[in-house]
């Protein structure tokens, strides 16, 4: 509670590098570690040093850091029962809003127009709609062209693996560090409900045998990626009755594999959308449903459990989009990359990281000192930087966390309609957030007003601001130590 406060508001974007690097400056950087952040404790060095900087295969990251996708191959191989390309692909977006695709010059400039405005952006993804591996010329131009004019800006690519093993040679020449393959199977019965049809060796194969497949060349690929030391995550989309509890079985296979994140993700069925699964009234899991599955599946290959489901051409830290932004009508046709925003932003970061690993460290060590057992589930409204930085009003989203002896494991988000419009609050809007909120012990905030406070505590949820602008781990901690610690008092909100 007592660390000293840089806020994030002061990293935003509008931010000149001239401030970025005053605020760096500022605080004393210690000559040895600036530049450089700690490795969490439990995290090998040198796959830190690969996720660091990494807002989807390190949770940590994601408070800093940003990502952008561009949607230049739209070309696919395959047919999954939960994509139409008509719309966005399911795999890494919320169907129903249509992406700009880009020709590979054209996601260049938008790439650099957001490299000089957004300093958080450190990774670069081609994750739909269609295939990053099939539609390999275009995903190739694009990422020659950026690494070029961005060498250190990460690459990413997102494949359903029909392609895969053909091209990681040239993904590791390319030195793409970082690879997404959606696996929903490894018994080619339950692949034939998800795919009707794959496109292969200028073949269409149906039922079975495209399953069958499908599920060889993506095991084939992982295997090869991960003899080549690319980190690879897996997603899956959870499709209850199909593939749920199957899902326990391809955490072990690419466990075994070499996986290094597995993200199981709801499957997302509007009839709205178009897809078989949404006209024939597939059903998603809810999340409780989701939590379950993902609690099951710990201790095999580690869960990503802070996967927002982003557009094809989302842009921005996770859980917020400045897509809208940067549209290719609004960005002029020369333009040059200049670095220094993104540049201070790393230093700033470098520094308030190694504070931020400290205060945790610390939290875990006054959670292992409780004698009495228990869990507090918090959800937390922040903008980034690991602190509880965002009004209650305000907030789309709230990070939650659970706490117990063991320590403070984020389990994921709870999207809402912010509760504040224009300075009002909205009742329904209101409402929408307890539902949302449904068994969590107590909210934390840098602010909330009386009224909400007093109806979300008449629905058993308490809320409070009085760990604002804190780090998330050090208030959770302290409030741990208030329900269950020796000394135990009421918690005074
Ligand atoms: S791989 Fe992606 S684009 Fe292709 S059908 Fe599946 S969800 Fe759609
Ligand atoms: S969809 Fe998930 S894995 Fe992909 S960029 Fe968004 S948060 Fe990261």
């Amino acid at each position: 509670m007592s660390a000293p406060i840089i806020s994030l508001k002061s990293l935003s974007s509008t931010t000149s590098a001239g401030q970025l690097l005053t605020i760096a400056k500022s605080g004393g950087c210690a000559s040895s570690s600036c530049g450089s952040s700690s490795t969490p404790t439990d995290t090998d060095s040198a796959i830190w040093e690969k996720i660091k900087d990494h807002p989807c295969f390190s949770e940590e990251a994601h408070h800093y850091f940003a990502r952008m996708h561009v949607a230049v191959a739209p070309a696919c191989n395959i047919q999954c029962n939960y994509c139409n390309r008509k719309y966005d692909c399911a795999n890494e977006s919320r169907p129903g809003v249509v992406s700009e695709k880009l020709a590979p010059d054209q996601a260049l400039r938008k790439v650099i127009a957001v490299a000089n405005e957004v300093p958080q952006l450190s990774v670069l993804g081609i994750a739909g709609p269609g295939d990053a591996c099939y539609d390999w010329n275009k995903t190739r131009a694009t990422f020659e062209r950026v690494a070029r004019e961005i060498p250190d800006i990460k690459l990413c690519i997102s494949t359903n693996g029909l392609a895969l093993p053909e091209h990681v040679d040239e993904l590791a020449e390319m030195n793409i560090s970082h690879v997404t393959i959606t696996i929903n199977m490894v018994d080619p019965a339950v692949g034939e409900k998800i795919y009707p049809w794959v496109f292969y060796g200028h073949r269409r194969y149906t039922g079975i045998d495209a399953a069958k497949i499908l599920h060889e060349q993506q095991m084939l690929g992982l295997e090869m990626l991960s003899e080549r030391g690319i980190l690879t995550k897996i997603n899956s989309v959870m499709i209850p009755g199909v593939n749920d509890q199957h899902l326990i079985e391809v955490n072990k296979w690419v466990n075994e594999r070499g996986a290094f994140l597995h993200n199981v993700m709801p499957l997302i069925s509007e009839p709205a959308h178009g897809t078989r699964f949404g006209l024939t009234g597939q059903r998603g899991p809810n999340p409780l449903e989701l939590k379950a599955l993902q609690d099951r599946l710990e201790g095999g290959a580690k869960l990503m459990r802070h996967c927002r489901q982003c557009r094809a051409d989302a842009v921005g830290l996770l859980g917020t989009d400045r897509g809208q932004e940067f549209t290719l009508d609004q960005i002029p046709l020369e333009l040059g990359y200049d670095g220094s925003k993104r540049y201070a932003y790393r230093e700033v970061v470098a520094r308030i990281r190694d504070d931020h690993i400290a205060a945790k460290d610390q939290a875990i060590t006054t959670l292992a000192s409780v004698s009495t057992r228990g869990s507090l589930q918090v959800a937390v409204a922040t903008k980034g930087g690991g602190r509880i930085n965002e009004h209650f009003g305000h907030a789309k989203e709230f990070q939650v966390y659970e706490a117990s002896q063991t320590g403070i494991k984020f389990v994921g988000h709870r999207k809402v309609e912010a509760y504040c419009h224009g300075g009002w609050g909205e009742d329904a809007a209101l409402s929408g957030i307890i539902a949302a909120l449904a068994g969590i012990d107590i909210v934390l905030c840098a602010k909330v007003g009386d009224c909400p406070k007093k109806q979300l505590m008449e629905a058993g949820i308490r809320a409070t601001d009085a760990f604002g602008y804190d780090y998330i781990e050090a208030a959770i901690s302290a409030l741990y130590i208030t329900e269950y610690g020796s000394d135990s008092s009421e918690l005074t909100a």
